[in-house]
């Protein structure tokens, strides 16, 4: 309840909205208790007194009602049938909209024909006619405004609920034996719980604005009975005359409801755990780069290299220094792999590259990115985006998420050709099918015609990859793309790189955390650890000597065949946090030759032998 107010507090607006909205109720609460006349005494004699002249303190109407305490009464009113309404509203809605989506088919089917019924007619028209069938009365008129408003909830529920139901834990809750009402009750209803909340704050304002909509037209309370709406509607005949008479329930009815609109804006960015990671905050093109020097002279000759490149999130008062100073370099026809354990900055490092690291959070607070004499990191929009998917591109681990469910795989194909191509129809087609069989899809004219979900997880992949390839790029930074196979797809796909490196003189950087896929396919290898690079030479040597104690203890995580029966090792601990890290060697707590220098000199990378980089000062090769 706390973190919630702190996080609502950070809407100034909002916070305004729940003072105005507590002090409205507050008042409401305790009209009873007030000294007030009665709201509905006429006093003919004193019609139409202006207000701050006499007793009655806002003046008086038509009838010669004081017009303070009946706008208090009425605003009681008010908000109790504006609730009740919402409430009603959302009970009634969530529940339909949360059974349809659980149950989907039939039950779906008429309950939601059920509810483009009441679609189908006009709004307002609908809750005219509703009291019209009822009879006037402040009671039908908050009936007709709930059932009005029940297709709202009810489609925005059944959305979010159909998300849900397909998820692996409604299955586990199933498989443990739950009934269908307990996984609604303990599953399903606090997942869209918020969602509920957010829709109800944004709604109960209009109810108030439709109830009084009833009101003013004499459907809702009837007189002498007050609210806001019925005290505008008799207020009308005098509104050239004395138009204090309309001004205060109108402003009354103003106050309201914006203040409860700006409390449920809050509400719904305090809620909605996306808003509150500031993950969809503004999105933005590119990374956000910090200002620092530049290099001005970058070696034209080299293919791709990254130099000191920091990458940091800034979250609250938090900074993960995800990626921090590392340099590598991609050379033509050669794989470089990343390796490391998960979390360790691998792929902060890659889609640093070209500016994919989500800002905010994420912003390059350091280095430069040579791609042939240009910095990636300080270069224009422009260049940026024709390299992305041209020259340089990129494969994601999973497949089935990186290709679009809704179009074919020759679809998704041709865009990416058409993106950075000028081709006339027939050429693309053939680029398509020349490319899935250049990564060995059989029979690709059919296949072209597939959608990725009609495919394998190898031949998903292997789309990707053929994606990847689609405007003959000189770089591809492939992101765990095995990771997701099993060992026998693993195999042919990394055979497949293999021979598309040689075949085309590619430069591939290859992240992974398998050291048997860096043996397969890498001809040099960086270790990363907690953002920094700690080793960094040729895989052939680093394999067969491997200088930092933490690449030693990752390769004893791998399984070998043939070296008979031996007990796999594990890395005891974790790895640090990366937002407070110690002086000293981050990887010296789980290490065991750690040493008092360990923990507090800075350590630096430095060379072992010509072409191999480590950094620790107790190395366990001097080659
Ligand atoms: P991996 O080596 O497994 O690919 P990452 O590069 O994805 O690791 O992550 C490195 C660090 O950066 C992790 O500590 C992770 O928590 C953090 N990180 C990655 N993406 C984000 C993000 N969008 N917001 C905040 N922190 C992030
Ligand atoms: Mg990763």
């Amino acid at each position: 309840m706390i973190g919630f107010l702190k996080l609502l507090s950070r809407n100034r607006l909002s916070l305004a909205g729940l003072v105005v909205i507590i002090a409205v109720i507050f008042v409401a609460l305790v009209t009873p208790l007030l000294p007030l006349p009665d709201p509905d005494v006429i006093d003919t004699k004193n019609r139409f007194k202006t207000p701050f002249n006499t007793d009655a303190i806002l003046g008086t109407d038509h009838l010669g009602r004081d017009l303070m305490s009946r706008l208090l009464w009425g605003t009681r009113l008010s908000l109790a049938v504006g609730f009740c309404a919402a409430f009603l509203a959302a009970l009634i809605g969530s529940s339909i909209g949360i059974i349809s989506g659980f149950y989907g088919k039939h039950v779906d089917n008429i309950l939601m024909r059920g509810i483009d019924m009441l679609m189908a007619f006009p709004y307002i028209l609908l809750a005219l006619a509703i009291v019209a069938a009822l009879g006037p009365g402040l009671f039908n008129a908050l009936i007709a405004v709930a059932i009005v408003n029940i297709p709202f909830f009810a489609r925005n529920i059944r959305g979010v609920t159909v998300g849900i139901t397909h998820k692996e834990f409604i299955d586990a809750a199933r498989l443990s034996g739950m009934t269908d009402t307990r996984i609604i009750i303990t599953e399903v209803l606090p997942n869209v719980f918020p969602v509920i909340v957010i829709a109800m704050s944004t709604t109960v304002g209009w109810m108030i604005l439709e109830t009084a909509g009833l009101s003013f037209l004499g459907l809702g309370s009837q007189p002498p009975q007050a609210d806001l709406g019925s005290m505008l509607g008799e207020a009308r005949a005098a509104l050239i005359t004395s138009p204090y008479t309309s001004v205060v329930p109108g402003a009354m009815i103003l106050i309201i409801v914006m203040a409860i609109n700006l409390l449920g804006d809050g509400i719904r960015d305090a809620l909605d755990p996306r808003l509150k990671s500031g993950v969809l905050s503004s999105p933005r093109p590119r990374t956000l780069v910090a200002d620092y020097s530049k290099t001005k002279n970058l070696d034209a000759s080299e293919l791709l290299s990254v130099s000191n490149l920091k990458t940091q999130f800034h979250i609250g008062n938090r900074n993960y220094k995800a990626v921090d100073g590392v340099s590598i370099y991609a050379k033509k026809g050669a794989c470089l792999g990343i390796i490391g354990e998960s979390g360790s900055g691998k792929s902060v490092t890659a889609l640093s590259i070209m500016g994919l690291v989500s800002s905010p959070p994420g912003i390059i607070t350091e280095g430069y990115v040579n791609y042939k004499g240009i910095d990636l990191i300080q270069t224009n929009d422009q260049k940026l985006r024709s390299l992305r998917g041209g020259k340089i591109s990129y494969i994601f681990q999973d497949p089935l998420s990186s290709l679009h469910p809704l179009y074919t795989v020759q679809q998704q194909l041709e865009e990416a050709i058409l993106a950075h191509q000028n081709l006339s129809k027939e050429e693309v087609y053939q680029k398509c099918i020349e490319l899935l069989k250049s990564v060995r899809i059989p029979n690709p004219k059919q296949r072209a015609k597939d959608y990725p979900h009609q495919l394998s997880g190898g031949m998903r992949q292997r789309v990707s990859i053929a994606m990847a390839l689609a405007n003959d790029p000189e770089v591809i930074i492939a992101d765990e793309p095995t990771t997701a196979l099993d060992v026998t797809v693993q195999a042919q796909i990394l055979s497949l790189l293999r021979e598309l490196t040689s075949q085309r003189g590619l430069a591939i950087i290859f992240i992974t955390h398998d050291f048997g896929v860096v043996s397969q396919i890498c001809d040099e290898v960086a270790v990363m650890y907690a953002g920094k690079i700690v080793e960094y030479g040729p895989s052939e040597m680093i394999l067969n000597h491997p200088a930092h104690p933490y690449t030693s203890k990752l390769m004893g995580c791998v399984p070998e065949i043939g070296k008979g029966k031996r007990k796999l090792a594990s890395i005891d601990g974790l790895p640090p946090m990366v937002d407070k890290l110690d002086q000293g060697c981050a990887f010296a707590p789980r290490c065991q030759s750690t040493i008092s220098e360990c923990l507090t000199n800075d350590i630096k990378l430095r060379d072992v032998n010509r072409n191999m980089k480590v950094r620790c000062i107790k190395p366990e090769t001097h080659l």
